[in-house]
């Protein structure tokens, strides 16, 4: 398995250093027990080769600061300051593709206790380039995982917790080793929660269905401009709990994600949905999307930081 190469600038307890400096002693408490949070933000280049247009940072720097916060991470940065550093990040590495970005917040002491409260806490951001990695052209072969969600009164599932993401890992690998592209995971209550690393919707009767943010989801940003964008559109949206039973007779699915985008879903435990191609609200969607963060002309320009480079 090859590493995924990385930008040369990363940042780390303060400064700006080469990646190969951002190394973590072996007893760091985030590696032992997962105390730490990620954030995920995408950059595009822009239509004109020249701008990376990072989609709604300041959402995402919010997000991470809240995840934080339930980690009782005691940091000198407000989300406009781990904005900036991230802006900066991008105009060093001066990118000439689309990127990722992995703004991370850490118990970074050294002390055995599993606890939060008392550990010394970092910040570390550092970016690689990042095109598609699902193909959005196939639809994707999605099925509901034995594995449960977990929830928040166990590990707060709305902010983005590293250790957490062992459940995303538990599922997806089940989910691969069944033939599937990607796993749907249901909360203790037995209602729909999420993909293993992106949120869902389905269409049913014409209108756009959701799991609320009480459904032990992660909050996501691109969830959240969906309904925005769905809503202006003039599509009805429900953000209500949704039964297994319904993704079996939706017109319509589709994952949406930083990572993933928004990418259809043809199939849930091999039950086609709708006639398996995309559907008309899953392509309105995407073309919104994918024009807002290319640069195109677009009602939701605000929700680009534009940032020059070269
Ligand atoms: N759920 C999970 C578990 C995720 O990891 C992600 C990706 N961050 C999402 C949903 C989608 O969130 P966002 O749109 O903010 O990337």
């Amino acid at each position: 398995m090859v590493d995924t190469p990385l930008f040369p600038n990363a940042f780390f307890e303060g400064e700006f250093v080469p990646i190969d400096q951002a190394k973590v002693s072996v007893a760091t408490h985030a590696l032992q027990y997962g105390t730490g949070c990620f954030g995920g933000i995408r950059g595009y280049l822009d239509h004109d080769g020249s701008t990376i247009n990072i989609f709604r940072l300041p959402d995402h720097t919010r997000r991470l600061l809240q995840s934080g916060m339930l980690l009782r991470a005691q940091l000198p940065y407000s989300a406009g300051d781990v904005a900036g550093i991230i802006t900066e990040l991008v105009r060093r590495n001066a990118p000439s593709q689309n990127v990722y970005i992995r703004p991370f917040i850490y118990k970074a002491g050294l002390e055995l206790t599993p606890r939060l409260s008392g550990v010394r806490d970092q910040l570390a951001v550092y970016m690689l380039p990042l095109n598609d990695y699902l193909d959005l052209n196939t639809p994707l072969r999605l099925m509901v995982s034995s594995w449960q969600r977990i929830e928040d009164n166990i590990i707060p599932s709305r902010a983005k917790i590293t250790g957490g993401y062992i459940n995303s890992s538990l599922a997806k690998d089940q989910a691969a080793e069944g033939g599937f592209d990607d796993a749907i995971l249901l909360n203790r209550e037995g209602k729909v929660s999420e993909g293993s690393g992106a949120n869902l919707f389905i269409v049913r009767n014409g209108a756009l269905v959701t799991s609320p943010i009480t459904a032990d989801i992660l909050e996501g940003i691109t969830r959240r401009s969906l309904v925005e964008f769905a809503r202006d559109a003039g599509v009805t949206v429900e953000e209500r709990a949704i039964d297994r039973s319904e993704l079996y007779i939706a017109e319509e699915a589709f994952l949406c994600g930083t990572g993933v985008q928004i990418a259809g879903v043809g199939s849930i435990d091999g039950r086609p949905i709708g006639n398996g191609e995309r559907g008309p609200i899953t392509a309105r969607m995407q073309d919104t999307f994918f024009s807002l963060v290319h640069g195109e002309e677009s009602p939701y320009r605000r929700y680009l930081t534009r940032v020059t480079i070269g």
